[in-house]
């Protein structure tokens, strides 16, 4: 018999009948269409984005199983959805995504002393012979996932050798320190996950300092202080996130330091992160500080235009969506503060096209990033309105302030000045400081010129119009 898209897949549905309840069958596989079968890949379509997520989370196993027993160990899933239209046409959208091939990462069970004081595990509820460590960490934040740029490299690359060889690096301890959401605790479970990769034996477990904060002072009240210390010592390679938390916690940093010591020791890996640089992590503990230079400290910075561009390409890619490359290149230009303030605006842009079915447009990106950068205060200087204006007009920012009283210069000075005004709350008076040494009449008078002139001249209301946009 010819094999094809239908009858791998009834073979594979006829597999996963047997194991799992027959109201699971119905509900998430019976709607899945098999489409396509192009040597070991299968391309199966399925009614929605969510319904991709839940067999991703919840069957990955299962179908992995089914479809390499059908077509061996290369075998790969790829899911066509098909989505709510963003486009605006009645045409709906089908995006290919292809199958993660990773469920939840899972660390094996250890071997535990069974005596009455078996250790206690914080994650999970007391009582169990073996020890099962869940590694708390999240599938998604893969190295794949995480856009290479300057501004990442070193520390990038330095997780990246961590993750080859743990503990077997000088960078341990790897603290990875930089501002909010510039990647940190996604780079540090792209790190534990790679980890898992290739070293599955290993026990990696990632927890912020706060909770591990909050398990240290559980465990002081119940008396079980020795048992949270030997759990510890049982990871292989331990994340903890956000130390600068630790600070001002001296039990905490002393259980910390006990158990980074014992770690290191034995060759374990520990990874750190941080909101600031070491030797701005007031309120903690010399020696603690101390231990953070034996290893590597490797910074995130802000990501540059091309990294923030791709970061965007990469997310609408995982999640199935088409962007026009304006609108894209728009958002990585417009937010430039730090990737979660991005990530929150293409989500925003993505739910309001949805909700109000509107095209996504860099008018509508527009629109959005107006409120969303207001509500994030980011301030407009009398610099940035002269670089825009000058920008438009291509000329040197250096004659708008100087004396030239050249027709098209008084009249980049003039809408500099105008906007200063509008959009700033500089004062007339240093308005005119900026803009080639002009009192407060002078820029009055620039204010008013371009108020009536806008209203008269269409050619300079057609410039006004421009660089409001620009500005907004
Ligand atoms: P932090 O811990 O530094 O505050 P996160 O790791 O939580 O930041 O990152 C915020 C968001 O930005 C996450 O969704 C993360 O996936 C994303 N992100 C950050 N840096 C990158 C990158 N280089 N490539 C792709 N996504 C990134
Ligand atoms: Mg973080």
């Amino acid at each position: 018999m010819e094999v094809t898209a239908t009858s791998v897949w009834n073979n594979c549905l006829a597999f996963i009948k047997d194991n799992i309840s027959i109201q699971n069958y119905k509900t998430w596989f019976m709607p899945i269409k098999p489409l396509k079968l192009q040597g070991a890949v299968l391309s199966v379509q399925v009614p929605s984005k969510f319904f991709f997520e839940w067999l991703e989370e919840n069957y990955i196993d299962l179908l992995r199983m089914a479809i390499r027993r059908e077509l061996g160990e290369g075998a790969r899933l790829v899911y066509s959805i098909v989505m709510e239209n963003t486009y605006g046409n009645n045409n709906p959208v089908t995006v290919k995504i292809p199958s993660a091939n990773r469920g939840a990462i899972k660390n094996n069970p250890l071997n535990v002393p069974t005596d009455n004081s078996s250790i206690r595990n914080p994650f999970v509820i007391p009582g169990l012979k073996k020890l099962q460590i869940e590694s708390q960490l999240n599938p998604n934040y893969t190295f794949d996932n995480f856009i290479e740029g300057d501004c990442n490299r070193l520390a990038r690359s330095a997780g990246y050798a961590v993750a080859e060889k743990p503990g077997g690096t000088s960078f341990n301890p790897l603290l990875l320190y930089g501002g909010v959401g510039l990647g940190k605790t996604h780079l540090a479970h792209a790190i534990g996950i790679g980890i898992k990769d290739k070293y599955p034996e290993k026990t990696v477990l990632y927890v912020s300092a706060e909770k591990f904060t909050q398990q240290f002072m559980h465990s002081t009240r119940n008396n079980t202080r020795n048992d949270f210390v030997h759990f510890y010592e049982m990871i292989d390679c331990l994340i903890i996130d956000d130390v600068q938390s630790f600070a001002g916690r001296e039990k905490t940093q002393d259980i910390f330091f006990e158990i980074f010591n014992y770690l290191h020791q034995n060759g374990k890996q520990v990874i750190l992160t941080s909101d600031r640089a070491p030797v701005d992590l007031q309120g903690m503990e010399q020696r603690v500080l101390s231990r953070l230079k034996w290893g590597l400290s490797a910074d995130l910075q802000v990501p540059e235009l091309e990294t923030r561009i791709a970061i965007l390409e990469r997310k609408t890619y995982n999640d199935g969506i088409e962007l026009p490359t304006d609108v894209i290149e728009y958002l990585a230009y417009s937010i430039n503060s730090n990737v979660r303030e991005l990530e929150g605006a293409l989500n925003s842009l993505l739910a309001q096209s949805l909700l109000n079915k509107k095209k996504i447009t860099v008018e509508l990106a527009q629109q959005m990033v107006k409120k969303f950068v207001k509500t994030n205060t980011k301030e407009i200087t009398i610099d940035y309105i002269q670089k825009i204006v000058c920008d438009y007009f291509n000329m040197p920012i250096e004659l708008i302030k100087s004396k030239t009283r050249k027709r098209e210069v008084v009249q980049a000075r003039q809408l500099t000045m105008y906007f200063s005004k509008q959009l700033t709350k500089n004062s007339l008076a240093a308005i005119g400081a900026q803009c080639g040494n002009k009192d407060h009449a002078t820029v009055l008078h620039a204010c008013r010129t371009v108020a009536n002139l806008s209203e008269t001249d269409k050619q300079f209301k057609a410039y006004v119009e421009d660089l409001s946009k620009k500005l907004s």
